[in-house]
């Protein structure tokens, strides 16, 4: 089995690049030129000099004692949390934004969900140098109003999209105006008109490992230096170069993504993605797209998506602004269908108390998208040799308000 993209930009069914012919050549140019930026020496040096200097890498991996206690394995925690701007998103908007700046664009426009990509965006940008314009949901802008103004700070600008209508012009399954819940599915929906309507001076930084070719394949190998020190940390910590269990939450995927990199093909490595069951999977209110999701188009790329009866994109909830979207990157789709990744939906409730108990077992407050990663912990039984990595993608500061009580 082969888990790397093909020439066309699939991993296995899903994948590929359905967009509008006014974005082809973009697209194009891109397919060709983020392959010679990765394999150019300069490039690739000024890339990992920015993320040891700048961002701070690599990322400590961290053996937990108490949690370890409590789940009967050795738990390592890879620090995401602990990188510049507080998550994994810089990895991969450092890389895109080089990109950017390599192909001589002007202007950078991104989509955010928890703003975390937003933040990231905007501080590779006033690193850069470049203009900068966010798109978020309208309801993410309010629950997320410390990340906009950092964002504002950094010099980007906001613009709060959905809510009430949301145009499904560029996803060609959507086509309802109701359904539209002010968060990310909305943000991608603006950020991709808005590319269309000036392909030529801007550069569309995707936050996550979804869009069209060759987005979701880019936005994996920048994040694949995760899973490239998981390696060699493991290596000198344990004397082997791999876990027996890699565990990390998947929005888009970008973080599982970088976590699984290195052991897609080493089959002794379980893969665990951790998806958002929201209000429970019986319920309307989820994001488990890998657990519900049947296959369809959207924002450009064929995977599992949520559907509701009428075959329309459905309406999402997750209590983590990360994790609320109805698509899921085509690489875990495929993961999943073909065994080679395993599912765990993990509601509101759980991820809440999972959250908890590592501040209050470690002393870290992780984000609630790494929460949904951390609450799988309980579903499995491990043995007590068990090296487990779970990638913790993201600090909680944004949702301490959500967290306390
Ligand atoms: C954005 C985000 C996620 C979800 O995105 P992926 O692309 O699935 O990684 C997870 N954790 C944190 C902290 C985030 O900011």
């Amino acid at each position: 089995m082969n888990y790397n993209i093909d020439e066309e930009g699939f991993y296995g069914e899903f994948g590929g690049a359905y967009v509008p012919e006014i974005l082809r050549p973009n697209i194009e140019r891109l397919q060709c030129e983020y392959r010679e930026a990765i394999d150019d020496t300069a490039f690739r040096e000024e890339f990992d000099r920015l993320l040891c200097d700048y961002v701070g890498r690599p990322s400590p991996l961290y053996l937990t004692s108490r949690l370890s206690d409590r789940y009967g394995a050795r738990i390592y925690l890879k620090r995401e949390d602990l990188n510049h701007t507080g998550s994994h998103k810089i990895n991969n908007a450092i890389g895109q934004v080089l990109l950017a700046r390599r192909m001589g664009k002007r202007r950078v426009i991104a989509e955010s969900g928890a703003g975390q990509h937003g933040v990231a965006t905007a501080t590779a940008c006033a690193l850069l140098g470049l203009e900068c314009v966010i798109y978020m949901g309208a309801a993410d802008v309010r629950r997320q109003s410390l990340n906009v103004r950092k964002i504002e700070m950094l010099g980007g600008r906001v613009v709060a999209v959905g809510g009430a209508a949301s145009d499904g012009v560029v996803n060609g399954t959507s086509g309802g105006t109701d359904n539209a819940n002010g968060g990310l599915r909305e943000a991608v929906d603006a950020a991709l008109l808005e590319w269309c309507a000036r392909p030529d001076d801007t550069f569309y930084v995707i936050g996550s490992a979804v869009g069209p070719h060759p987005f979701p394949d880019m936005v994996a190998r920048f994040q694949s230096v995760i899973s490239s020190e998981i390696c060699s940390q493991l290596l000198e910590a344990e004397g082997r170069a791999y876990p027996d269990y890699v565990v990390a939450c998947v929005g888009g995927g970008s973080n599982a993504a970088g976590a699984f990199y290195h052991f897609l093909d080493d089959a002794k490595v379980r893969l665990i993605a951790c998806e958002a069951a929201g209000e429970g999977i019986d319920s309307a209110r989820n994001a488990a797209t890998l657990t519900l999701g049947r296959t369809g188009e959207i924002h450009g790329y064929r995977s599992r998506v949520l559907l509701d009866s009428a075959g329309a994109i459905a309406p999402t909830h997750s209590i983590s602004a990360g994790l609320d979207y109805p698509g899921v990157g085509p690489l875990h789709a495929h993961l999943v269908a073909t065994g080679r990744a395993e599912v765990i939906a993990v509601t509101d409730a759980e991820a809440l108390a999972a959250a908890r108990e590592l501040t209050r077992l470690e002393g870290i407050i992780p984000a609630l998208e790494s929460s949904h990663a951390l609450a799988a912990l309980a579903r499995k039984s491990f043995s007590a040799n068990d090296i487990v990595v779970l990638n913790l993608s993201g600090r909680g500061d944004k949702d301490i308000s959500l967290m306390e009580n």
